[in-house]
């Protein structure tokens, strides 16, 4: 066979011809126009990027960050980017701004392509930037409007195309060659960055596609709720160009009201999105239609099953859970019913965080570093390796994240015979109470499951005499009620009784990190300062 590179550029130029007519479509808010692009003339105007990029003296590898809601303008950045040699750095809109100079200065961004209505936390930083030489404005107006933004000297985005032609002349880029990168959000230290080589992310985008993938193609459209800066938003956008499926972008309408609209008018057959966004549609916009959908791919952290139900019986839509992280591109995992599942309660299958894909090697390792079995009984920490894991972190001093060429996920859980994995925790935020292991993901999951619950999180907090025990921190649904002695009584039964929390706190939002997930950190720093008001059973 031949020896031909895996690239960006393939998957581009066939979206571009082959699918020229699938579109981009983005929402500009409930009483806007939506914006229809045709894949041609997205295809045309990335070219225009790159040449306009390469004008300003881009070239191979070095950095270009953006700071972009999900639209078609960050599109035609994924394709622009990479095509032209450079590295697509995606940059956390949400980060602190600390930790947005790190991780823009340490990859050293040359240039930023900035949304307008973004530009005010950009700058908030911009004086700390010390490698960026242009931000690009995208939606900013003229020059006297963009002065106004407090990014110093700045480009038009369209100013940038218009000054050039369609027909980029696209290198012939190694496909080990760095496409794109994305930074961890770095729950603990500072985030470490992950880049993407061309052959991962084809390779990627192939098994996103397949029916045991996210199944995308030319018939579906997907709705893109995840953003496009956390982990390439899956690799949903990559894999809908190569497969010709339209791609409808909800920049910062990501409230349950506007979703529903946007629902609505524009029936997507797909989409993708963290627990938290879905729980906020079911509670607030329980009325909307969203009949269009064929499934919902929710990740990023652990699926209640009682968010399953609630889709299944107020929306009739299927919610797939699935597992991965930045570091593994992220698809690894993705939970479906099996065959032959013997008429099982078909939930049982789908609470699972995911079936290892192929193209991921997976396995569980005990404290030791021994391997342990697939009997889906022992947990221990999971390990990966495959094509699209990341097999270092950018510029950083690793070894411990990383066990004989197998990357070290820092999840705990077990495997079974089919390989279906359960993560029962984080390693960091694991509850050792009296030796044994206590889950906090199925004490929250079933937590959730009570109606008068809109979200738990449960942390470990200090205890005497068994080292450590689990704390409760519910959000009560809006209008409900419970108390720590109902819902003690709601878990009995349903996990194992020295699971049961004895401490209980209500607060009014569970604090989460730039990605959407529960901050547990948060959550044990308050405790321990006793800014929490804390019930004991
Ligand atoms: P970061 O590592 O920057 O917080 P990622 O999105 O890369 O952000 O996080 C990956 C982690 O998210 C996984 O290691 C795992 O802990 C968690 N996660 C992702 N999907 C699931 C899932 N379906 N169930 C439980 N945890 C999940």
């Amino acid at each position: 066979m031949q020896d031909y590179s895996l690239n960006i550029t393939q998957l581009f130029q066939h979206g571009r011809t082959v699918h020229g007519d699938s579109e981009i479509v983005t929402y500009h808010g409930p009483d806007a126009d939506i914006q229809r692009s045709t894949f041609a003339e997205v295809g045309d105007r990335a070219d225009q990027l790159a040449a306009g990029l390469a004008a300003l003296g881009i070239g191979d590898g070095d950095r270009v960050g953006t700071f972009m809601w999900n639209n078609q303008r960050h599109l035609e950045a994924y394709l622009a980017i990479p095509c032209m040699g450079a590295v697509l750095h995606t940059l956390n809109i949400r980060l602190f701004p600390e930790q947005l100079t790190y991780v823009a200065n340490h990859a050293e961004d040359k240039v930023i392509i900035v949304d307008a209505s973004l530009a005010p936390l950009l700058a908030k930083v911009r004086d700390s930037l010390t490698t960026v030489e242009y931000i690009i404005v995208a939606d900013g107006g003229d020059a006297d409007a963009r002065a106004e933004l407090g990014l110093g000297e700045t480009l038009d985005y369209e100013e940038v195309l218009a000054a050039q032609q369609p027909g980029y002349d696209y290198p012939v880029v190694d496909e080990l060659a760095a496409a794109a990168m994305c930074y961890t959000s770095g729950t603990t230290g500072n985030p470490k960055g992950v880049a993407y080589s061309h052959r991962s992310t084809y390779l990627h985008s192939m098994a996103v596609q397949t029916m045991q993938g996210l199944q995308v193609g030319e018939a579906d459209s997907i709705l893109l709720i995840v953003p496009q800066f956390h982990a390439n938003a899956w690799g949903m956008p990559y894999a809908a160009w190569a497969a010709g499926c339209d791609l409808i972008m909800p920049q910062q309408f990501l409230q349950a009201a506007p979703l529903a609209d946007l629902i609505e008018k524009t029936r997507p057959t797909v989409s993708g999105a963290v627990p938290t966004v879905l729980t906020d549609v079911l509670h607030n916009a329980s009325d909307a239609d969203l009949s269009s959908l064929r499934f919902i791919v929710c990740g990023g952290s652990a699926v209640p099953r009682s968010l399953m139900e609630g889709y299944d019986e107020n929306f009739g839509v299927t919610v797939v859970q699935a597992w991965g992280m930045t570091e593994t591109s992220p698809l690894a995992a993705i939970s479906r019913v099996p065959k032959n599942n013997a008429g099982d309660d078909p939930y049982a299958w789908r609470v699972r965080t995911g079936r290892v894909l192929a193209g991921v090697d997976m396995r569980i390792c005990g404290e030791d570093g021994s391997v342990l079995p697939w009997d889906g009984e022992v947990t221990g920490e999971i390990e990966v390796r495959g094509p699209w894991i990341t097999g270092s972190y950018y510029l950083e001093d690793d070894d411990e994240k990383f066990h004989d060429g197998w990357l070290r996920t820092g999840d705990v859980g077990s495997i079974d015979s089919r390989g279906y994995v359960q993560i029962s925790d984080r390693a960091k935020d694991v509850i050792k109470s009296g030796g044994e292991w206590i889950s906090s993901v199925d004490l929250e999951n079933t937590l959730m499951g009570h109606p008068a619950v809109l979200e738990a999180a449960v942390v470990g907090v200090p205890d005497d005499r068994w080292d450590e025990r689990p704390m409760a921190c519910v959000v009560l649904a809006e209008g409900q009620s419970a108390t720590p002695a109902e819902l003690t009584e709601f878990l009995t039964g349903k996990v194992a009784k020295w699971w049961l929390p004895e401490r209980w706190t209500f607060i009014d939002e569970v604090p989460k990190t730039s990605v959407g997930k529960f901050s547990k950190k948060d959550l044990r720093a308050s405790y321990a300062k006793g800014d929490l008001a804390v019930e004991e059973v």
